[in-house]
This record gives C-alpha cells, sequence and structure tokens, in this order.
C-alpha cells in the first residue's frame, strides 16, 4: 500500500483511502476524503459506528466495502502528517512481531489530547500559600509537586498521580498552597547548543567520537557498537556524536534502560548543551508527554532521552539513535507488543538513514557476533578515564572459607571489609535479589508459603512487614503459623536477600554507615538521587544493593566489591544464564576503583572452576564471547537460528494444555518450511496471577522465513473463550 520512492499521495475530495485505526480490529478501514482533499500520513478524527476515533490515512483504499456504505473523513488533525518512513517502521515492526497493524498505531499515539488540540490549557503548580492544617492526602499532594519540581499538572492528572480525590486539589488550590494557571500548550522545547565546549578527550575518546561524526556525516545508515569498560567515557564521546547530529539539524533519540539513570544524566547533558532534552518514559506527566510527542513531531525538539517507547515518537529528521547500556534485558518488551528496542532502533535507523550507537560495557551476544561479523562497526575504549584502573578479581571458594550457618559474608569477605573501614574507603556488598528471604519455611511440617495465583515462592520483605510474590506483586501478611499444619512460632526466613544482608552487615560492622539501594524500597527517583550522591560524597561506609547498583553511578571512593553469590544466575536450564552472570558481575566489579584508587572485586563461589566465573576472573571477554557464540552456534539457536515463543496461557490447565497440543499436531505448515516445534512444556513461570502458562518452542534455520509461516499458522487457529496465545519472536530466555 506504501510506494516508497514516489511523491506522497494527496487524495482529493471524495477519493477512497485507507485509514489505520488504534481500535482492535486487525484490518483497515475505508473512508472518502474530506472537503478540501487530504495528505497520506494525515492523522484523522473518523466516524466508526457512533464515535468518532482517531486514525492515520495509510494510502489509497481498497475498495473492498460497498461505496454507498463509506462514510467521510470527519475532520484532518492540525498535527504534522506521520512521515513515509515510519509508515514503513510501523509496518516492518507489525511483519516482524507478528503484531496487528492497530497494536503499532496504538504505541505511535502515546500522546493524550492528539484531536482536541485547544492552544491554552488549565495547569496546576506549586504556590506560595500555607495550608491551614496537613492531612494524609495533602501531604501525598505535596510530595508528588516536590518531587516533580517545576512540572506542570492537570489537575486531574495530580490527583491521580498524589492517589487522591480532585477535592483534595481543590481544596489546596483555595489556600493558595497549589495555584492554577493558564499557560500555552505544547511550547518548542529550548534549543541546544553544540557548540559549547566538551570535556577534553584523551586520544582514544577523541578518535571514537572522531569516528561516530564521520558516520553521521555520510547520511547513511551504520550501527556501531561501543565498547568501553565502566568509565572510560563511552557517554562523554556518544555525547560528541550528539553534538555532530545537532550540527546537521538533524534528530536524536537517547535510549537509557533505567529511568533511575536519567535524573544524573540530564545534569551532564545539560553542562555539555546547555539546555535539558525532551524527555519520554513513564514518569513524564501527560502535558509534557502531549507536548514531547508533538515537538517531536514539528522538528522542535532536538533531542528526545526516553524509554524505550520513545522509538515510536513521529522524528521529523532523526540522524542519530543512542542504546545506552544495550545489553540491558528492560529493552526487551514483553507485555502488549512484543519487541526488543535495540533491534527496532537498527531497523528504525536502517530505514531513514540514521546513525546508531550501541554503547556497552558487556554487549549483548548478539551484538558482539554482528560486530564479528562485520555487520556494526566496533569501537574500543580499552581504558578507564584518568588515573583510574580496573579492578582487580578473585575468587572466595566457599568450600574451604565456609559460611557460618544464616550468614552470607565470608570471613575473607569480612576481613576485607574490614581493611577499607579503616582506610576510609568504601565497599558494597552486592545480591541480586530484592527483600530480605526468598523462602518462608515452616519449620514444622516443611511448608513453604507459596502466591495463591502464581507458580512462585512468597518473598519476606521486612522493610514493608509482608511477604511478596515477586510475579504478581500480592502481598501477604508475615504468618506467625504455618497456614499448612498451623503449627505456631515455627516459621522461618531461608536464603538471604538485601534486607537480610543489611541486617548481617550491621551486625559484623557495628560502627559502619551502612547504606541500602535496592529497587524495592520505593525510594521515589528524587530519594534515590540524593542517596546516590550521599554515597559519592563518602557519607556511608557500606554499600548494600541489588541490580539498581550495577548501573551507571560513580563512586570514587569505592574500592572493595563483594558479590555474596556469584552462582545465582548460573543455575537454571536458560541458555542465556552464563551470559547474563558475566555481564552482571562485571558490571558490579566495574563499580570499584573508579579514581585514582585501585578496587578489588571478591567473587563468593562454590564453583570457581566453572567457565563463566573463570572467565570473568581473567578477564578474557572476547574468549568469553568466542565460546559462547560457538554453543549457541552449535545449538542453532539466536543468532545463529531463528526462534520463537509460543505461549498459551487460560484459566485452566487442561483447557491450556489441550490448545498446546492441538497448536503443536496443527503445526505441519512450521515443519514443512523447516522449522522445529518443540514442547509444550510449562513455560519458565507455569503460573502467573492465577493463569496457567504454557510454551512451544519454534525453531528454525537463520534462511527460513520464519514469520509469515507463523502468521498463516495462527490464523487457522480458533481459540476457546479465555485462552490467549502471544508469539514472542527472539524470546529472552530458552
Ligand atoms: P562510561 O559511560 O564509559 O561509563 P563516562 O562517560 O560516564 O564513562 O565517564 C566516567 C567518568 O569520567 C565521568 O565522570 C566522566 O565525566 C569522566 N570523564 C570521562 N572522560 C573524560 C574526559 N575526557 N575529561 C574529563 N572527564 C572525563
Ligand atoms: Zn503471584
Amino acid at each position: 500500500m506504501i510506494e516508497t520512492g514516489q511523491t506522497r499521495g494527496f487524495y482529493a475530495q471524495g477519493a477512497l483511502v485507507a485509514v489505520l485505526t488504534a481500535q482492535p480490529l486487525d484490518r483497515f478501514l475505508d473512508y472518502k476524503a474530506p472537503e478540501g482533499g487530504v495528505m497520506q500520513g494525515a492523522y484523522v478524527e473518523v466516524p466508526l459506528g457512533p464515535r468518532k476515533v482517531l486514525g492515520v490515512v495509510w494510502g489509497a483504499g481498497e475498495g473492498k466495502f460497498d461505496p454507498a456504505k463509506i462514510r467521510k473523513i470527519s475532520n484532518v488533525l492540525d498535527v504534522a502528517p506521520m512521515r513515509e518512513e515510519m509508515q514503513i517502521f510501523l509496518q516492518k515492526v507489525a511483519d516482524y512481531t507478528l503484531t496487528p497493524m492497530t497494536a503499532m498505531l496504538r504505541l505511535a499515539t502515546r500522546a493524550p489530547g492528539l484531536t482536541n488540540p485547544p492552544s491554552m490549557q488549565r495547569v496546576v503548580a506549586l504556590g506560595s500559600g500555607q495550608p491551614d492544617r496537613m492531612t494524609p492526602a495533602r501531604e501525598k499532594v505535596l510530595a508528588v509537586l516536590e518531587e516533580q519540581e517545576g512540572q506542570h499538572f492537570m489537575p486531574s492528572e495530580l490527583a491521580q498521580m498524589a492517589g487522591v480525590t480532585p477535592s483534595v486539589i481543590k481544596g489546596l488550590v483555595k489556600q493558595g498552597v497549589i495555584v492554577e494557571l493558564e499557560t500555552p500548550r505544547d511550547v518548542p522545547y529550548p534549543k541546544l547548543d553544540p557548540s559549547l565546549p566538551s570535556k577534553t578527550l584523551t586520544p582514544s575518546q577523541a578518535s571514537a567520537a572522531t569516528q561516530l561524526q564521520a558516520h553521521l556525516q555520510t547520511g547513511a545508515y551504520q550501527t556501531t557498537l561501543l565498547k568501553g569498560v565502566t568509565g572510560s567515557g563511552k557517554t562523554e564521546v556518544y555525547l560528541e556524536a550528539v553534538a555532530e547530529c545537532l550540527r546537521q539539524g538533524r534528530q536524536a533519540l537517547v535510549l537509557l534502560p533505567e529511568i533511575a539513570l536519567t535524573v544524573e544524566f540530564l545534569d551532564r547533558f545539560e553542562t555539555r548543551f546547555g539546555r535539558r532534552p525532551a524527555e519520554w518514559h513513564s514518569g513524564v506527566t501527560m502535558t509534557e508527554r502531549r507536548r514531547c510527542w508533538r515537538m517531536v513531531g514539528q522538528g522542535d525538539a532536538q533531542v528526545v532521552v526516553g524509554a524505550r517507547s520513545s522509538l515510536y515518537l513521529p522524528f521529523q529528521n532523526l540522524g542519530l539513535i543512542i542504546v545506552d547500556e544495550e545489553h540491558d534485558t528492560s529493552y526487551k518488551q514483553e507485555d502488549g507488543v512484543f519487541y526488543s528496542a535495540r533491534d527496532m532502533a537498527v531497523m528504525r535507523a536502517s530505514i531513514c538513514g540514521a546513525s546508531v550507537v550501541l554503547a556497552s560495557a558487556t554487549p549483548s551476544l548478539e551484538t558482539w557476533v554482528n560486530a564479528k561479523a562485520g555487520k556494526y562497526t566496533r569501537i574500543d575504549l580499552e581504558k578507564r578515564f584518568g588515573a583510574a584502573e580496573l579492578p582487580d578479581m578473585c575468587a572466595i571458594d566457599l568450600r574451604e572459607d565456609a559460611l557460618e550457618t544464616g550468614r552470607w559474608i565470608s570471613s575473607t569477605l569480612v576481613s576485607q571489609v574490614n581493611a577499607r573501614l579503616e582506610l576510609g574507603e568504601q565497599s558494597l556488598l552486592f545480591l541480586n535479589r530484592r527483600g530480605y528471604a526468598p523462602l518462608t519455611v515452616c519449620r514444622a511440617c516443611g511448608e513453604q508459603v507459596g502466591c495463591d495465583h502464581c507458580d512462585a515462592r512468597m518473598v519476606e520483605h521486612r522493610f514493608h512487614a509482608h511477604l511478596m510474590c515477586h510475579q504478581c506483586g500480592e502481598t501477604k501478611p508475615i504468618p506467625e503459623k504455618c497456614p499448612s499444619c498451623g503449627v505456631e512460632g515455627r516459621m522461618a526466613a531461608v536464603g538471604p536477600g538485601v534486607e537480610r544482608l543489611a541486617e548481617e552487615a550491621a551486625d559484623r560492622f557495628p560502627d559502619a554507615r551502612i547504606s541500602v539501594l535496592s529497587s524495592d524500597m520505593s525510594l521515589s527517583a528524587r530519594a534515590l538521587k540524593s542517596r546516590i550522591a550521599e554515597i559519592a560524597n563518602g557519607e556511608a561506609d557500606i554499600i548494600i544493593g541489588t541490580q539498581l547498583v550495577a548501573k551507571g553511578h560513580n563512586f570514587p571512593l569505592l574500592t572493595c566489591v563483594g558479590v555474596i553469590d556469584c552462582d545465582l544466575g548460573l543455575q537454571g536450564g536458560d541458555l542465556r544464564a552464563a551470559e547474563r552472570t558475566f555481564q552482571l558481575i562485571r558490571q558490579v566489579a566495574g563499580r570499584a576503583g573508579r579514581a585514582e584508587k585501585k578496587g578489588v572485586a571478591y567473587l563468593q563461589t562454590h564453583q570457581p572452576e566453572h567457565p563463566v566465573i573463570k572467565a570473568i576472573i581473567a578477564g578474557e571477554e572476547d574468549e568469553f564471547w568466542q565460546a559462547e557464540a560457538a554453543s549457541r552456534e552449535q545449538a542453532g539457536v539466536p543468532p545463529y537460528g531463528r526462534m520463537a515463543g509460543i505461549v498459551i496461557t487460560g484459566p485452566e490447565l487442561s483447557v491450556v494444555s489441550n490448545v498446546a497440543q492441538h497448536l503443536v499436531r496443527t503445526s505441519i505448515g512450521l515443519r514443512q518450511i523447516g522449522a522445529e516445534v518443540y514442547g509444550p512444556a510449562p513455560a519458565p513461570i507455569a503460573r502467573v496471577r492465577g493463569k496457567h502458562r504454557i510454551r512451544l518452542l519454534v525453531k528454525a534455520p537463520k534462511g527460513v522465513m520464519l514469520q509469515p509461516a507463523l502468521a498463516a499458522w495462527r490464523a487457522g487457529i480458533r481459540l476457546p473463550n479465555n485462552v490467549r496465545m502471544n508469539i514472542d519472536i527472539d524470546p529472552q530466555s530458552f
């Protein structure tokens, strides 16, 4: 339907056009062009039944409907039309991920108020008045306003974010604590200035920056892996690529995996370019989201820093996409549309002739392989910036240095931490397990408390004084008597979580100042930022953390990292386990010794001879990837083969399992093209939120076009009510 390379279609009044809506219909609808005609790509409102809905003029109508019944487009919106490259991109993502186009349009129009754009809006912001008295509800509102300092909210949105009724907002407005303002909507973002001075780059940083800039100057698509140890200055380097992109007058997108990181990042960005970029992620208010969407679309937002969904913003002139920490698993969306933001970034750039920079200290195996094969350029930053050196790595063999019962810090690690305390240096104890204890067990009958809705154990969280399921979020009080045998006082916490590790550290190092950084402590972005700043300023001696600390932060006084359980990620049959463990431990170890002082990382393990642990300690990265790649190639799995996960879910196990077996029987078409179907087997988590999950894995050699065959197969399947089927191309676990 899209004709590339030709002038875009213009449809005169009355002409038949195909409109894509975001309604849950798996097809385009025909309409007649309104008075004045309409452009291909125009955002429009069309009548659908009794309603009017948002749509995009996709191309010429197909004439499949009765001409007498075809209605007219009601309204052409005052928004820059969708560019053709965006149409192509959405279509390609849809084809690759087997997603209906209507769902793609929902992703691409996730901004409020597109159909109703008055130029002024009523918003509220923090005022100067004092409330006559404080109530818990008022406190919540003020906390949100302080948290998002300087931001404007729609009154209803503020009420929703604070979890209070709109009357609380009205009360605060009456007292002048909150003021109402009429502000113009959708003002352009302030201009960024690439000519402000950058840091003085080291020769290797400068050469990396020059290479990236040279790619941009070609104006052609290119992907570069920017590989450099943590602290080598990757961010400084890619900011210079952003500067070049700005000088060319093109737009840039910086994808970051974790919202927590953006705070630190935004400050650095502002230092370099004088102003902050536009932001797009779940923490951004509705008014700001709307502004971002529109300004990106009319070219008045030069740089967007955002989460994975910012890939679907309507850029007019996209020149550069940075994917920072490209190996991060949060780039894979497994909800609604299943896609990898890293892979789709490459796809988007290849359509519009942009450069992509994939930055990481520990790239994904896929990226490593693509670089090795010459599909991506690879630039290495070998050394840390300044005097900083990479930490030494040592294994602590727990078979020799055995742990005391109920304790998780070995005597070697205790003495190392004590040595740092004497020197006034910091230590980090890393355990990738949230909460207090992963298991709650009855000492009388052995019962383990599980979630009622999922195939998962309830994790004790002492900080919040409850048990929680990490799959569905369900909480229960910590039981006093066993839910199974009824015996009282015998319930025990088994195994370590960060909270328990913090307890042990407090006991072993009574004079040390301990700071815990874990994603489940409900720290707001601002509280997290200030805690990180405190640590960086030396206001803590021991940092206890989960995966949250593995990312990005600079702690100059940190010289000792203890990885409490190195073996944690190596259990379980997942083929990616080795890769993940390798990445995570390298990242955490990379926190140590970022300033003048050299750091050491101690890895507590029961299997120091495990190839992954050995590779980490020896620092043999390319050897490790080589071996990993070889084993994947032998197994014929991604990136050497194609794979799709088919997950069937439903409330009744027997029904779900019958459907799965039926699916296998009807998969002849897949086998005919050379694919193999494995399963049915329970999905990695067999029950979530009361729904059973059974999975099939479809594997095919690289040359096989899996998607069309999967689509044809799916089209012939009638699922019973209540049963759902998701197709996940390139699943994370296999
Ligand atoms: P990475 O992104 O590779 O982890 P960063 O870009 O964050 O590395 O750099 C690590 C630290 O070193 C940052 O505080 C950064 O400002 C500093 N830094 C890196 N390169 C330079 C430079 N050329 N001049 C001054 N400071 C630098
Ligand atoms: Zn659950």
